[in-house]
């Protein structure tokens, strides 16, 4: 967290290291990803060339005007039509393979940067702020990424320009040379716009994720109901107006501050170009400068202008490519620390002997002051049914996405058979739990995908996606569905069913049951969307399933928030606060006649009367 903050407030100013490690970086994917186009590009500086040159030739035309010579004037006439046709060409060519490549790089860092996120095995980089807003800066600025190829191929193409062109004008008069003093301000103030820039970009990024949260909200149906209901539609647009303005005006003022920097800079060119250019004169008039070094020199002095504006600009596009370059480097740091937090992985056991040990484990949520879970050490014992109870907001799915490897305990440890849970490889633990989680997704796929996707290598396997829906107490009403198991979920789609929030539940408990003996089973409130009667009767049917086919130790745990339902578990464990209250089975709990005895009894009634 405090890493994310530090690197957060890192500059982004330009450096010599920053830009050629920034070149190397896309000019390295370019050249792996398409060698022949990258070359292409360079045709582009090639044109800029010629086209620098132009200034020499109206200088030639004029001697050979002045002079009576014909043939310079033909001369320099054809060159610069020659030079205009092949500067055309060249940047024709150069431009259409920058921009073919610039789109292609882009994808590619699109596609790696969704990759990483969707990789990292723990979730504090979807959840803390901090790492959100690098996020969501990341993903609006990921075309920086694959226009930082672009800003460095034009850096070569505007060098190559430059140096043709200022060679052009001082060879013409070296007093021409002044007017790149004069381009010196811009470059100076550029730092500062820079520094600007990227706060203004900082300081946006919470409103633009605000904004796009409520643009989607307005728009989504499973959240029409609600703001239909509660007339919630002008409150989201007032808020959305005001998020809006918040993200997008700092940007404006700021364009409008530099366009004013910009014309003053203009204008303090304008005076000095004047001034140069009629101090050649003079010499010109009185015969020491000759008249085609001087028509030379003021057909340069558009070029010398550009100089500082086409610096100006490369620097900017370069500054903004590198800020997005350290973001796409942070993700990077960031998905290589959390695997090396398991750099030398112990493998996970074929089978649970002893069970999973909780000891004195504690765990505050990134960005938080005060901790979710405090001293909880508990036994859960292979091949056991325990259930987790508590109010809400005790920290039962909290411990539960720390079962499941989606977060590390901030301190204590969790043995699985001895083994501690931080040196266990986390996609190979990932591989052996299953389970149903409260946030699930809505997979809008067939029924048969919907529910295999819970075991990839059975997916398209209709016996393994039947049993599993008798599992999970939805057989039946598969069989309703128009085309069974072929039924397209979710109405956005032809044909599609629109499910009720319990019936999608239901999908997702059918789709924790698809592996085959998982180690670890967790079903967090997978039933709250059914009434206690329901949830009794699924855990109950769970605890015998259980208890009947795990050959290998696995542990399932429900948690609810209902006392009422959690009966036939081996273990009951009850969390206040954060803290284990209570820890037994249920005869061993009824009888010390405690929280869970009282609340049992009372919720219990709810449902039997
Ligand atoms: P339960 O599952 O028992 O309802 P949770 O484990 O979901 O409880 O939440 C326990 C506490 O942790 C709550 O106070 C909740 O506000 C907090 N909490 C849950 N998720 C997060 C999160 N992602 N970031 C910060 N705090 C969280």
């Amino acid at each position: 967290m405090a890493e994310a903050k530090q690197q957060a407030q890192t500059g982004s100013t330009l450096g010599l290291r920053r830009t050629v490690s920034l070149m190397a970086m896309v000019w390295g994917r370019s050249l792996r990803e398409a060698p022949g186009a990258t070359l292409l590009t360079l045709a582009e500086a090639l044109g800029k060339i010629t086209g620098a040159l132009q200034p020499l030739c109206y200088g030639w035309m004029v001697t050979g005007i002045v002079q009576a010579e014909p043939s310079w004037f033909i001369a320099a006439v054809v060159l610069l039509v020659a030079s205009a046709s092949l500067n055309h060409i060249l940047q024709m060519v150069g431009t259409t393979a920058r921009v073919r490549q610039r789109e292609r790089i882009g994808h590619s860092f699109d596609l790696e940067i969704a990759e990483l996120s969707a990789r990292i095995a723990t979730l504090d980089h979807l959840e803390a702020p901090a790492y959100l807003d690098k996020l969501q800066a990341l993903r609006d600025d990921s075309v920086a990424l694959g226009n930082s190829l672009n800003a460095t191929i034009n850096f070569v193409n505007n060098l190559a320009w430059a140096i043709a062109a200022v060679w052009v004008a001082a060879a013409a008069d070296p007093r021409m040379l002044l007017l790149i003093v004069v381009g010196i301000p811009p470059l100076l103030v550029q730092p500062t716009q820079i520094r600007w820039a990227r706060q203004v970009e900082e300081a946006a990024a919470p409103w633009s994720r605000l904004t796009r949260s409520l643009l989607s909200t307005t728009a989504r149906l499973d959240a029409g109901a609600e703001v239909r209901v509660f007339g919630l539609g002008p409150v989201l647009l007032r808020r959305l107006a005001g998020a809006a303005d918040r993200w997008r005006t700092p940007a404006t003022r700021l364009e409008t501050k530099q366009g004013l920097i910009e014309a003053g800079l203009g204008l303090l060119y304008f005076a000095a170009a004047l001034t140069v250019v009629g101090w050649i004169l003079s010499d010109t008039l009185v015969g020491r400068v000759g008249p085609g070094a001087f028509a030379t020199a003021v057909a340069s002095v558009a070029a010398m202008q550009k100089l500082a504006q086409v610096l100006v600009v490369w620097v900017d596009m370069l500054a903004r490519s590198i800020r997005a370059a350290e973001r796409y480097h942070w993700l990077l740091d960031h998905a290589r620390a959390v695997a090396e937090q398991t750099s030398d992985p112990v493998p996970v056991p074929q089978r649970l002997e002893r069970g999973i040990d909780l000891v004195d484990v504690g765990f505050g949520y990134p960005g938080s002051e005060s901790s979710t879970l405090e001293h909880v050490s508990l036994h859960l014992p292979a091949g056991s049914v325990v259930a987790i109870v508590g109010e809400n907001g005790a920290g039962k799915s909290t411990l539960v996405k720390l079962l499941a490897g989606l977060y590390r305990p901030s301190s204590g440890q969790i043995m699985v058979d001895g083994v501690d849970l931080a040196t266990i490889e986390p996609t190979q633990w990932s591989e052996r739990l299953s389970g149903a989680f409260q946030d699930h997704v809505d997979l809008e796929l067939t029924v048969q995908q919907g529910v295999g996707a819970g075991d990839l290598a059975r997916i398209d396997d209709p016996q393994a996606v039947s049993a599993a829906l008798d599992r999970s107490g939805t057989g039946s009403l598969a069989e309703a569905w128009p085309q069974g198991l072929g039924t397209q979920l979710g109405t956005a789609w032809q044909g599609g069913v629109e499910l009720s929030g319990g019936q999608w539940q239901r999908i997702a408990l059918a789709r924790a049951m698809m592996r085959p003996e998982p180690l670890l089973l967790l079903l967090d409130e997978p039933t709250s969307a059914l009434d206690a009667a329901a949830e009794n009767e699924l855990f109950e049917r769970q605890a015998a399933a259980a208890r009947a086919t795990s050959s290998l130790g696995g542990i399932t745990v429900l948690v609810t928030h209902r006392f009422s339902t959690v009966a036939a578990a081996d273990l009951v464990v009850v969390l206040d606060r954060g803290r284990i209250s209570e820890v037994g089975s249920h005869d061993e709990l009824m009888a010390a006649d405690g929280t869970y005895a009282e609340l049992y009894r009372i919720q219990a009634v709810g449902y039997r009367d």
